[in-house]
């Protein structure tokens, strides 16, 4: 088993989609080991997204990211980062295979429903940017 960190961004939780998107997940054989609602600041929206820091859309999408609650989780399963990767779609909901919680549930490219991780390495330090030690389930 492995984990991976997602997060229903704010266009799905403001839309009421959270409840829909978590039940996509749980069918889909993922765990939910660690979960909560919060509200992202500039400065943290911008360390979380760095690697994208220069991009034509970054201020963007650190504008939309601190729009609105969003709900980061820890999700587990076999093989889970590309499992999730899978199960999201691709970035642009009008490129996303059908069934995909994008295709299902994202307005735009940038307004997309939810975030997952692209590796191991960046999900573990994902899942540390939300959840401390004690909030992080194991086994
Ligand atoms: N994004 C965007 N326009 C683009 C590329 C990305 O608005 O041309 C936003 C979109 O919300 C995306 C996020 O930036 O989910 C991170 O981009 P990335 O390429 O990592 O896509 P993802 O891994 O989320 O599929
Ligand atoms: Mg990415």
């Amino acid at each position: 088993m492995s984990q991976t960190l997602a997060i229903i961004k704010p266009d799905a939780v403001g839309a009421g989609k959270a409840g829909k998107i978590l039940a996509h997940l749980e069918n889909a054989g993922f765990a939910v080991k660690s979960l909560r609602l919060t509200v992202l600041g500039s400065a943290q929206a911008g360390a979380f997204y760095a690697v994208h820091e220069g991009r034509p859309f970054y201020d963007e999408l650190v504008e939309f990211m601190t729009s609105g609650p969003v709900i980061p989780m820890v999700l587990e399963s076999d093989d889970a980062v590309a499992k999730l990767r899978e199960e999201i779609g691709a970035t642009d909901p009008a490129e996303a295979a059908d069934g995909t919680i994008r295709k299902l549930f994202a307005e735009s490219k940038g307004r997309n429903a939810i975030h997952a991780s692209d590796s191991d390495e960046n999900a573990a330090s994902e899942i540390a940017f939300f959840f401390s030690g004690h909030e992080r389930l194991r086994g």
